[in-house]
């Protein structure tokens, strides 16, 4: 059966329907549709992005991307392997190709209900719309980007992604974090210019083993300056002098003032949670952490 749905320009498209569709095509989603597509189950992969998995797609160019933690058996034919991200997306795109996977790039879910006759309608932002049987979930945790949260936040030289490294030379740039993606940034960044690096523990043991020891390395050998115990209180934009800007940070020293060209915050992102409690998708505790209440086999509450 086939409704019509009129779109956002006024057309009218007709909802096409699936056995499964599938929600965001990171690893885990891109997984569910490849086995989906393997056994030749009638499947659709609803990307938002033009390309496959966001997430990977914005790791900084030339990462060399960990497998771990190994704890879920993999069942799906698409392959993976630590590697480098170019590498990874290249081998997902291929046997993306390969396998036949039904993916409909730049469809972003907005909303999904379930209808009184059991089957998923889901709309997108492009005012399509499908419908499913069943539906996975596949958005991963990148909704919103956590931001500096004090004054100059959004000043032009204060960044929250960094795309490639290679395109910052001789620059004094500040990164804040102390997690994987800061300390890879710092890293790579510190190859050609001045890095600092703002951690408001006294540790970096959040951070995977790897990237742990390289970035106490980098300090001890003096390529990066570490500020500990520390925390950004302002970030201002200077209209004289040779950099455009400044950080002023709370240490346990006291106050301190950092110039630089470039601030580069990794302070990891906030789950989509209203998008999915919007689905009707119970969640056990108001903790902004909490992940939605799942059965055994991973179902919720819809
Ligand atoms: C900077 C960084 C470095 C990392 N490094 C590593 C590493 O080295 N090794 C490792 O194992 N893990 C690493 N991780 C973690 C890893 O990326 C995640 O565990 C993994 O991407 C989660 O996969 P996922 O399929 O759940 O979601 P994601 O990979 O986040 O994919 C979600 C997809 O859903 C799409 N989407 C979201 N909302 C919608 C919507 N409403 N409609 C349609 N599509 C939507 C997004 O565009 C995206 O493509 C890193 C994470 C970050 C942020």
């Amino acid at each position: 059966m086939r409704f019509g749905m009129i779109g956002r320009q006024g057309r009218i498209f007709m909802a096409e329907r699936f056995k499964i569709a599938i929600v965001g095509s990171g690893p885990g989603g891109l997984s569910a549709a490849a086995r989906a597509a393997e056994r030749n189950i009638s499947h659709v992969l609803l990307e938002a992005e033009p390309h496959l998995s966001n997430t990977i797609f914005l790791y900084q160019k030339g990462k060399y991307v960990m497998d771990e933690p190994a704890i879920l058996p993999l069942r799906s034919p698409i392959p993976f392997e630590a590697g480098l991200r170019e590498t990874i997306l290249g081998k997902w795109d291929e046997s993306t190709a390969k396998l036949k996977v039904n993916v409909r790039y730049q469809h972003e879910v907005s909303a999904i209900q379930r209808r009184a006759d059991g089957i998923f309608e889901l709309r997108c932002q492009n005012g399509r719309t499908v419908e499913a049987e069943a539906v996975v979930l596949g958005i991963g945790l990148q909704g919103n980007l956590r931001k500096l949260g004090v004054p100059g936040e959004d000043l032009p030289f204060v960044q929250y992604q960094l795309d490639d490294p290679e395109a910052y030379e001789g620059e004094t740039i500040v990164v804040v974090g102390a997690g994987d993606a800061a300390i890879e940034n710092a890293v790579a960044l510190a190859r050609q210019n001045n890095v600092i690096i703002i951690n408001r523990k006294d540790e970096f043991a959040r951070a995977k083993k790897g990237n742990e020891q390289a970035i106490l390395k980098a300090i001890d050998d003096g390529v990066i300056e570490c500020y500990y115990n520390s925390a950004p209180e302002k970030v201002e934009a200077l209209s004289a002098g040779r950099k455009p800007g400044r950080m002023i940070l709370n240490t346990s020293n006291g106050r301190a003032q950092i110039l630089l060209d470039r601030v580069i915050a990794r302070l990891g992102a906030t789950a989509p949670r209203g998008f999915v409690e919007g689905c009707g998708v119970v969640f056990p505790s108001k903790d902004p952490a909490s992940v939605p209440a799942i059965s055994a086999q991973y179902e919720s509450n819809v």
